[in-house]
């Protein structure tokens, strides 16, 4: 068989990929880049790009047994990035829990021969491409908050002049365990 570009992110709740399609439209002018479609919106955790399929399985054995907490995200934080084209959504503050499960990812995809960026990881959701020229960024103030119960592994496929994401797999983060809380209060 042969590889397939890979990456392991969060998907976003049908109504929040629909609240950030709609204060999208309402924030940035349509000449500011092209928007990702709602259903596209996402946030990578570790990008493996062209994978065989046996790493491919080997990576989902160890997602599979990954034993990390649910958090919330909260997106107050916009950027643009020139050169890449980018306007992206993230957090003035990533969650633990975020950071953690991306940097065991990340870890693991190493580990097998996927390149890592040695660039540090900086958590965002791309909102426009081909954004090139300057883009008049939204004050801050706003934010999104959303529950992440989960985490999944992405084909990025292209065909026809466009590139699709397709869901292989997701595991579900652990839940916190209201025994817990009560017996350490
Ligand atoms: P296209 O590149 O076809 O315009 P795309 O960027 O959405 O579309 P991919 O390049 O397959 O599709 O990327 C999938 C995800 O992985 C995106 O979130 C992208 O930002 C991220 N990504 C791609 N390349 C890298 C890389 N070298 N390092 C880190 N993340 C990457
Ligand atoms: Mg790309």
């Amino acid at each position: 068989m042969a590889t397939q570009r890979l990456f392991f992110a969060i998907s976003l709740p049908d109504a929040m990929q629909q609240q950030l399609v709609r204060w999208r439209a309402d924030t940035f002018p349509a000449e500011a880049g092209q928007p990702v479609a709602a259903a596209s919106l996402h946030l990578t955790l570790a990008f493996l790009g062209e994978v065989a399929p046996e790493t491919s399985r080997r990576l989902q054995t160890l997602a599979s047994r990954i034993d990390q907490p649910v958090f919330d995200l909260e997106l107050n934080d916009a950027g643009h990035w020139p050169r890449p084209g980018v306007v992206w959504l993230g957090c003035q503050r990533a969650p633990r829990g975020l950071l953690q499960l991306a940097s065991l990812l990340r870890a693991q995809a190493a580990r097998h021969g996927c390149h890592q960026s040695p660039q540090p990881f900086h958590p965002h959701i791309t909102l426009l491409r081909q954004a090139t020229q300057p883009v008049a960024l939204p004050p801050r103030g706003f934010h999104w908050r959303f529950h992440v119960p989960a985490f999944s592994l992405f084909a990025s496929e292209y065909s026809r002049g466009r590139t699709r994401y397709r869901t292989l797999a997701s595991w579900p983060l652990r839940s916190q365990d209201p025994h817990a809380l009560l017996s350490s209060s």
